[in-house]
C-alpha cells in the first residue's frame, strides 16, 4: 500500500487540513469520502499526488489511463483548494 516513494516536500496525507478527505471528478463523475484517521490506519502517510491517483483507480475512473491530456481524469480534492 505505501511502496510508493514519498518525494521530498510533497504534501502529505496527514497534513490533509480536514477530517474527511473528499475526492472527486467532474469527467466521469466519481465520488469518494475517505476518513484522513482510518487512511493512515490502514495505509500509513502518503503523498497526496499519489493517494488521488490510487483513489480515482481504485474507484473505476476510466480516464485515468488515457493520454488524450484535454480529456484526462479530473480528478481533485474536493475540500481542499
Ligand atoms: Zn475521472
Amino acid at each position: 500500500m505505501s511502496s510508493e516513494p514519498i518525494p521530498s516536500g510533497a504534501a502529505l496525507l496527514s497534513r490533509y487540513p480536514a477530517d474527511k478527505v473528499i475526492v472527486d471528478c467532474d469527467k466521469c463523475g466519481m465520488q469518494a469520502k475517505y476518513d484522513k484517521l482510518e487512511m493512515l490506519e490502514a495505509g500509513g502517510d502518503r503523498a497526496l499526488t499519489y493517494l488521488l491517483e490510487a483513489i480515482a483507480r481504485r474507484k473505476g475512473c476510466a480516464k485515468l489511463d488515457r493520454f488524450d491530456i484535454k480529456n484526462i481524469c479530473g480528478a481533485r480534492y474536493a475540500n481542499i483548494q
